[in-house]
């Protein structure tokens, strides 16, 4: 009886592990294929049109805490410096930029 237990859990144990492995590996992943990505400038089309700032404290925004790290659009968290954002396919934003679509992460 005993020895089933302990069984199930390296099982359990087994299993969680596998899980942590392929998020911190994906997570890896996804960071390194942002890396490759081209940064937006400033001073293109769709970025001028969306009000788009590396730097979100020169923008007009309407409230101090919208910055793209917690936008909706924006893919990584407060600590990936630049990340894909779904507005600007195949290149990444500042995570302290903003732009006129901020949206709160929901
Ligand atoms: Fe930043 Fe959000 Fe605008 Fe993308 S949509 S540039 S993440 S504020």
């Amino acid at each position: 009886m005993k020895r089933s237990f302990s069984r199930s859990k390296r099982k359990f144990l087994g299993g969680t592990m596998a899980v942590v492995a392929g998020t911190m590996v994906s997570g890896l992943a996804r960071e390194a294929r942002s890396a490759e990505l081209p940064r937006v400038t400033e001073d293109e089309p769709t970025a001028v049109a969306l009000k788009y700032v590396h730097d979100a404290s020169r923008s007009a925004r309407p409230a101090a805490d919208q910055v793209c790290h917690n936008c909706r659009y924006f893919k990584g968290t407060q600590q990936t410096e630049w990340e894909r954002c779904d507005l600007f396919p195949g290149k990444t934003v500042n995570a302290n930029g903003w732009c006129n679509v901020w949206a709160m992460k929901g």
